[in-house]
């Protein structure tokens, strides 16, 4: 059984100023509304907590209650419009926003008097009607409904939260629509007559084992009950070349993410759905929910290695937590893919399977979600391909989909972000022949296909010097549907490009770029959602950690910045809990051995904070790291044999650090060796211990302790 995560949560009741238009619930009600949630979600060793005196605000303030502020006064009786009237949402929106971010680390309900905009069913006149329902999305900072919120509909919206989507089809109300639906998709998608039915299988992206479904609208057009006892529909389909077949359409009314919801009965996720919101919290931008928090009493702690034969570089991703690939080029150009399962103690590292993914020039990995990974690679005939793999329970990989795109790119510089951005795409990055960089945004479904969605060239925002360094790039999810992409270019010229991806308009946008000062190698990460950290080598081989942060009005900006060691190689860094990196280099003073730090990153990105050093044993060469649980990590490197050696390290409290205010993580570290760590004179001194120092760990220390 994988960790069970304890989500927390914070409720708000909102009123209007003068207190009117308040939601009609109690700390208490949303205390038992939790239990049958929790008894959903069970299956998914997933917890939503709720203390009834700590975690419930009521506030009075008609911006956060209402819905919209109507635009222009109704022009006809009964304070009804003749036609849609304009209305500002976003300021209500954007209050709520700002109010939810003062709870980081929590899922935040709010409750409030919610209203929307309607046309009128019998004559052309909109009016402003009460809305009884719940909202939320996988990016959103809360979720909201009005007073009567609860039950399988709050699962629900829970699920959405997780980054679930409906599992049906929109847009098809009759059976008519759907064979249409149906018959486009084989005729005019080029897919199997067989698989006609997967064209009503409206979360397919990123679940297989939930069967299709256009919600209830169907039922009643065909004159029957959506929660009846007739649970199949018969969908006839006319192709074109005169043949003719019949799909049933039966769809699991039990799924809580379907519109069945208000049926009786259990109501269930489906293993794959688990999986995804798991995914949420462990690999995107959920992990702040179970995510340790920085602390001065963190301490690094080796765990277990885990060794493999004679390597030239590495790459590694983590799949889902306790689980990591490693991408290992081979002296003869071969690239191989390497699994790896990390115990719940950090103890113990085991090698899984592997699989052999041809000849490559330079190679990247990155982490899907959906027990999948996708590699980038140079080709021998320098072209970018991109490969689609999974993981199966026992750790075998299997290949999937594939595809190359056309154009040379240059040397060894291509990355792709680590998490994701929007549901299921991810992107690529490679430096052209002639400088530019080019972006490549992918999605990948469940089924294993690999979609190219789009590509654009940034221009360099520098003349082009002779060769100097080798190009690198790196890239991390930022912001809302953004990227932020590091570049070293040849003339050590360190550019950082952030760019999102309209999925609406399938378009490439470049939001900002920053010029930053010479580098000679760079590694980033995500700690926050609202920030991408740079680890680079400057020119005067020191370790600089570099925060850039994208703010909500959309500003990029170099926030701060710290520099580290003396002399360092290779680097790289991973986030670790939220709001924290490890970054891992050579150790400097002539020693070739491996040092890992923990920093913190505050918020707004002004200030890193060194909060524990691991200076090990180990000669190394090359090296790539990954997160790997709430409160672990692993460094993939080549050691001085030249062979592939992983090791876990952990962060856990320090007793003797502030003797008395410890609180222990939850897991009892137990056969790891003694830690040999130093830490920074600077972190120690009681003076300096800001507030966010006490251990708060949401996931396994009840809130009410
Ligand atoms: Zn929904």
């Amino acid at each position: 059984m994988e960790s069970k995560y304890r989500i927390r949560v914070q409720a708000i009741a909102i009123a209007d100023d003068n207190g009117s238009h308040a939601p009609d619930v109690s700390a208490g009600a949303i205390k038992a509304r939790l239990l049958p949630v929790n008894e959903i979600f069970a299956p998914a060793n997933i917890e939503f907590v709720f203390n009834e005196q700590t975690d419930f605000l009521k506030i009075n303030s008609t911006v956060h209650n209402r819905d919209f502020t109507v635009l222009e006064p109704p022009n006809l009786e009964g304070g009804k419009w003749d036609h849609n009237p304009k209305i500002d949402k976003v300021t209500h929106q954007q209050a709520r926003n700002e109010l939810a971010k003062q709870f980081p680390g929590r899922v935040v309900m709010i409750f409030h008097h919610r209203e929307e905009i309607k046309k009128e069913d019998d004559a052309s006149r909109w009016s402003i009607v009460f809305n009884d329902g719940g909202s939320s999305g996988g990016t959103d900072f809360y979720l909201e409904g009005s007073e009567d919120l609860a039950g399988v509909h709050l699962a629900h919206e829970l699920g959405h939260y997780l980054q679930l989507p409906h599992t049906f089809e929109g847009g098809v109300a009759n059976v008519d629509q759907a064979a249409t639906k149906i018959r486009k998709y084989v005729e005019d998608d080029g897919h199997k007559k067989e698989d006609g039915l997967d064209a009503l299988d409206g979360d397919r992206a990123i679940a297989l084992d939930t069967p299709a479904d256009v919600a209830s609208g169907i039922w009643e057009s065909e004159g029957l009950n959506k929660c009846g006892r007739v649970g199949k529909i018969s969908i006839p389909v006319e192709f074109n070349d005169g043949s003719e077949r019949t799909y049933t359409l039966q769809p699991d009314r039990s799924n809580v993410m379907s519109y069945f919801k208000g049926c009786s009965g259990e109501k269930t996720f489906s293993p794959q759905q688990v999986r995804r919101m798991r995914d949420s919290l462990e690999l995107r931008l959920r992990h702040q929910l179970i995510s340790i928090k920085p602390s001065f009493s963190h301490r690094i702690q080796r765990g277990g290695t885990g060794l493999a034969g004679a390597i030239e570089s590495v790459a590694c991703a983590v799949i889902r937590f306790g689980r990591l690939t490693t991408a290992v080029h081979l002296g003869d150009g071969r690239l191989k893919l390497i699994v790896w399962d990390i115990n719940e103690a950090g103890s113990e590292v085991a090698r899984r399977g592997d699989a052999a993914a041809g000849t490559v020039k330079d190679f990247s990995v990155s982490s899907l979600g959906q027990n999948m990974f996708a590699t980038a690679v140079t080709t021998p005939a320098d072209r970018l391909k991109v490969t689609l793999w999974r993981v199966d329970e026992n750790g075998d990989v299997t290949r999937l989909g594939s595809q190359q795109r056309p154009g040379t790119i240059r040397n060894t510089a291509i990355s792709m972000i680590k998490y994701g951005i929007g549901a299921g795409f991810f992107a690529t990055a490679s430096q052209r022949v002639d400088h530019r960089i080019a972006l490549d945004v992918w999605e990948a479904r469940a089924d294993g296909s690999l979609i190219h969605k789009v590509s654009d060239a940034c221009e360099p925002p520098f003349s082009i010097p002779a060769s100097a360094t080798a190009p690198q790039l790196a890239m991390s999810a930022v912001g809302f549907e953004s990227v932020a992409c590091h570049h070293v270019h040849e003339s050590m010229h360190y550019t950082t490009l952030l760019w999102g991806y309209n999925q609406g308009d399938n378009r490439i946008v470049e939001k900002a770029r920053l010029v930053n000062a010479f580098a000679k190698v760079v590694g980033s990460c995500s700690p926050a959602r609202e920030l991408s950290v740079a680890a680079v080598r400057d020119v005067n081989d020191t370790l600089k950690l570099l925060a850039f942060r994208c703010g909500a009005d959309g500003k990029w900006m170099e926030a701060g910045g710290i520099a580290g060691d003396a002399e360092i190689a290779n680097i790289d860094v991973c986030p670790v809990g939220t709001e924290m990196v490890a970054t891992g280099h050579r150790r400097g003073e002539g020693s070739n051995r491996l040092k890992v730090i923990l920093w913190q990153v505050t918020k707004s990105g002004s200030n890193i904070i060194r909060l524990a050093d691991f200076a090990a044993e180990e000669e190394f060469s090359l090296l790539s790291m990954c997160q790997t649980n709430r409160s672990q990590f692993a460094t993939a490197i080549r050691d001085s044999a030249g062979k592939l050696r992983v090791i876990a390290w952990r962060v856990v409290p320090d007793a003797t650090a502030f003797p008395g205010t410890s609180v222990p993580i939850g897991d009892i570290v137990a056969d790891l060796p003694s830690p040999v760590g130093r830490r920074e004179p600077a972190s120690t001194a009681p003076g300096a211990r800001p507030a966010n120092s006490e251990l708060d760990d949401n996931c396994d220390t009840d809130p009410d302790s």
